[in-house]
């Protein structure tokens, strides 16, 4: 079998066929980071993860580029209402950059204690101002631009197949239903490239334009940083569902405006995790963040498998009652790969833990043929759980079989199935973790020889940090 895909474009399940097996170009849309990303977003990068984790597993090469929106997000995801940024600041008294600052390295941070691998780039939408000033020229001389008002705005009438990845109709498209009524556009489903009258006086990120001084729309960053990243064309583009009907439709006018070529040939969309009471939402307020869930004493792993057990397109509904599920679910997995680890001699903290190809001999491999072929239909990820407990229930696999089998399945999934038992750091001073904290913040931003210099103050004060699948852990130097 080969790997097949659900691509919204079209609605059918198709073969992956990458125009470069080499490298399979992915981008996805990245966090708003005018507060913390709850955990709906977060099942969104647990999904794109497994994708990538998934493409790489089955030999693929993957360059994954996701963005930072740092402006021009507005209320609405369409140009209705205030930047998402400007007005948390209002209401915060924080600078803009103050806040995108935090809540990004917040994001970095969940998202590594999530064992999500960081992509290969994480591009900034204010720090490519230039390229989306550009990419707004290229529109604007093949005529797909109109100003009105002072405000640049695409005009989905040049674009005959607007919105045909939501499968808009067009002529039932009415003000007001999806978008606000402005009376500068001349369709409805016209938006914003460029804005250079805010409806809101202080905007406080604004840059010179060739229209004025203003600011950037949230589409066109998308398609300005993808484009620049990856190239005019893309592999696959992923995000919520929430994004098929605007965001992406508006990305794909851009880009293909600009190119007249394919933008993206594979959209993956991940559907929506709910609570009880309906959707969560970010600007509400009441919503769980990761570290919710952790000081309610959930591992955030926990989450993770808890995503896992769901398809990435079905809904899914969060409760604590099933989360506790997951959880117990994964620490008897972990429990019992602790077993394997001693029965076959094994550690995760010296490195002795197999992480090789799985031997063709091994009769782990008629578990792992299944496994690869759950993730092949479309990334089953339910199954391709299932199949570790499998190899589990399975007495007549030796321990080395056994553990090898979960820990190549331990690729894909990242559920921390070789972690060390949290007993371990019990005995770890406070100043060491304050210190580990500080060093897991520097790596977020970047900013590795801070890191480093706090791995040897750790080290000088008798620590090592041991950095494995679940995060860093600290162990007594002489342990
Ligand atoms: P945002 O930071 O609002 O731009 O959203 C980040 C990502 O999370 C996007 O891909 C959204 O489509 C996705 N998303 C938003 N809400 C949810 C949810 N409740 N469940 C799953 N994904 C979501
Ligand atoms: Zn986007």
């Amino acid at each position: 079998m080969s790997l097949k895909l659900h691509n919204t474009l079209g609605r059918e399940t198709q073969d992956f066929e990458p125009r470069d097996a080499t490298a399979v170009r992915l981008y996805s849309c990245g966090p708003t980071v005018y507060n913390y990303a709850h955990i709906g977003n977060l099942r969104a990068y647990v999904f794109v993860d497994v994708l990538r984790r998934t493409l790489e597993y089955l030999g693929f090469g993957v360059r994954h580029v996701m963005n930072i929106t740092d402006v021009g997000h507005l209320s609405d995801d369409g140009d209705h209402g205030e930047d998402k940024l400007v007005k948390r600041s209002r209401e915060s008294g924080s600078s803009v950059w103050d806040i995108a600052e935090f809540y990004t390295e917040a994001f970095f941070r969940h998202a590594g204690q999530l064992n999500i691998l960081l992509p290969h780039e994480t591009p900034r939408a204010t720090a490519h101002i230039p390229q989306i000033i550009e990419l707004i020229q290229r529109l604007e001389e093949k005529g797909y631009t109109y100003t009105a008002g002072g405000n640049v705005y695409y005009d989905i009438s040049r674009f005959p197949t607007y919105g045909q990845l939501a499968g808009l109709d067009l002529s039932t498209l009415k003000a007001g239903a999806r978008v606000d009524v402005d009376t500068n556009k001349r369709n409805p489903g016209d938006f914003v490239l460029w804005f250079t009258k805010s409806k809101f006086e202080n905007q406080a990120m604004v840059w010179d334009s060739p229209w004025g001084r203003g600011y950037p729309g949230w589409h066109i960053e998308c398609s300005a940083m993808s484009m620049t990243y990856l190239g005019e064309q893309l592999d696959i583009h992923c995000g919520g569902v929430d994004h098929i009907p605007v965001h992406h439709t508006n990305e794909i006018a851009q880009a293909e405006g600009v190119t007249g070529k394919q933008y993206v040939k594979y959209w993956l969309h991940n559907e929506f995790l709910v609570l009880d009471k309906g959707k969560m939402s970010k600007s509400d307020g009441g919503f769980l963040t990761l570290d919710t869930l952790i000081e309610k004493g959930y591992d955030p792993l926990d989450y993770r498998y808890f995503c896992l057990l769901a398809h990435y397109r079905s809904e899914l509904r969060f409760s604590f009652e099933a989360l506790d599920a997951a959880r117990s679910a994964r620490r008897k997995v972990v429990s019992q790969v602790q077993a394997l680890m001693a029965s076959a001699g094994v550690t995760s903290d010296t490195g002795h833990v197999p992480t090789g190809p799985v031997p063709d001999s091994s009769p782990a491999n008629e578990y792992l043929s299944v496994f690869r072929a759950d993730l092949e239909d479309d990334l089953n990820t339910s199954r391709a759980v299932s199949r570790v407990w499998a190899v589990l229930k399975d007495d007549s696999l030796p321990a080395e079989d056994a553990l090898s089998g979960v820990l190549d399945m331990e690729r894909v999934l990242g559920l921390g199935l070789s972690a060390i038992r949290p007993e371990e750091e019990t005995e770890v001073p406070e100043a060491v973790r304050a210190l580990l904290e500080e060093r897991q913040q520097a790596r977020s931003a970047r900013d590795f020889a801070r890191a480093d210099r706090i791995r040897d103050e750790v080290l000088e004060m008798g620590y090592t940090i041991v950095d494995s699948a679940t995060g860093p852990h600290v162990k007594r130097r002489d342990s």
